[in-house]
């Protein structure tokens, strides 16, 4: 068995089930390959965990045991698979939703590895050249554990030699139309990075419709295969898509098809969303609910956006298309950035204007997107509800009560 020796003081950090392992607090790790396990212990080597290699964005690996006698073998992970599955009971259970993840990474004791759900069809996908040396025992493990009618995969990492799509199974034909709170969306499990949906925005979706989106006009940005604008559509005035990519037209009126609504009834751009803040300004558009959903990093032509520099941008002119007292739905899944820290930035930047503003309610992962307790950036994602207006004067009287 391989050991990394921790750096002096390190310890604590693992002995309170820090799950990644940084690769600053090895004191050497170049005996270290891909896929290796191997135990951690402090410099007199006392055994603190049991981890994997695998190298994602930061992060040598991720501890995967407290037992220094415990194998990491086809058992192991069917053991936390059907934990995991237990723990995702009431998604079986519930009607109106058949897609949902059943194993979220570190959340559930394995980082690096996610396996989800749509209506019977998996998806599992792969972050690490490490935790894909695993395949094997964990697609037989995957097998013996959740029900299923096919498995795919995808890896998320560069790797020329291998390589995503079928695994095993019934494959069906694509699009398949999953249910969630019973709305239908239009699913590809073989087809590029993405799938259709963003399984972690569930709740969100939910709120708008029940909350946000009744009788308003609902402005959708970076709408992808509009999802937000589909779920709202069910109980808005009217809703209006924004979205760069060719592709997000035809998939977003797929998705108002299989809901029964006639996409004509909903407005459509192919645009960006700056460009689009200018031209609904122009014609005098105004909206109740904006949802603002960017990705954490996109480059369109020249221009590079980040969240971290630019997010409060996406805020600043939204306002001349809100209509008093509307609601602005922001959202980010970048962990780079605290919920803290993208609450302060919002808060900075409405201060800034000539508005009141209120934040309404702030709302994270659902909880089928299970988190590690001493992780985190595995609660990526934040959403915050804000509700602004013109700002209301203060009125001084005068009055001269001793006058006559
Ligand atoms: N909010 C979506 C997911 C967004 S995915 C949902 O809940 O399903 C990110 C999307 O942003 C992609 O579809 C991409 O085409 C789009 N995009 C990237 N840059 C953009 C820009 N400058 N203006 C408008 N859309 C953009």
């Amino acid at each position: 068995m391989k050991t990394a020796v921790l750096n002096k003081g390190k310890e604590q950090k693992y002995l309170n089930q820090y799950p990644l392992v940084d690769e600053e607090d090895i004191y050497e790790h170049s005996h270290l390959e891909d896929g290796d396990i191997f135990h951690i212990v402090t410099d007199d080597g006392r055994y603190i965990a049991t981890a994997y290699v695998g190298r994602q964005h930061k992060g040598l690996g991720w501890v995967l045991s407290y037992d220094a006698e415990e194998e990491i073998n086809q058992e192991f992970f069917e053991a936390l698979f059907e934990e995991a599955l237990d723990y995702r009971q009431y998604y079986f259970d519930i009607d109106g939703t058949n897609a949902f993840r059943l194993f979220n990474a570190e959340g559930d004791g394995v980082g690096g590895l996610t396996i989800d759900y749509y209506d019977r069809h998996l998806l599992i996908q792969w972050y690490s050249k490490g935790i894909y040396t695993f395949r094997t025992d964990i697609l037989e493990a995957v097998q013996a554990v959740f029900p299923y009618t096919s498995i795919f995969e995808k890896t998320r990492f560069k790797d020329s030699e291998v390589s995503s799509g079928f695994v095993t199974g019934e494959a069906p034909e694509f699009p398949i139309v999953i249910e969630e709170n019973f709305t239908f969306y239009n699913v590809d499990l073989d087809d590029g990075p993405m799938t259709g949906i963003f399984l972690d925005q569930k709740e969100v979706r939910k709120k708008l419709r029940d909350v946000y989106a009744p009788d308003r006009s609902v402005l959708n940005l970076f709408s992808y295969t509009g999802a937000f604008s589909v779920i709202a559509a069910q109980t808005a005035a009217e809703t209006t898509s924004v979205d760069l990519a060719n592709r997000s037209r035809g998939l977003t009126e797929e998705n108002f098809g299989v809901n029964g609504i006639d996409p004509k009834t909903q407005y459509i751009y192919v645009m960006d969303t700056f460009d689009f803040y200018h031209y609904a300004a122009r014609h005098n558009k105004a909206y109740d609910t904006i949802v603002i959903d960017p990705p954490s990093f996109a480059r369109n032509k020249k221009k590079v956006f980040t969240v971290q520099k630019d997010y409060h941008k996406l805020i600043e002119e939204a306002l001349p298309v809100l209509n008093d007292g509307g609601t602005l739905i922001l959202s980010t899944n970048s962990s780079a950035l605290t919920s803290k820290a993208f609450k302060n930035m919002i808060k900075r930047t409405l201060d800034a204007q000539d508005v009141d503003f209120e934040i309404l309610e702030a709302m994270g992962l659902p909880k089928d997107f299970k988190t590690h307790p001493h992780y985190k950036p595995s609660k990526y994602l934040k959403v915050v509800f804000v509700r602004v207006s013109e700002k209301v004067e203060e009125v001084i009287i005068e009055e001269d009560y001793y006058g006559d």
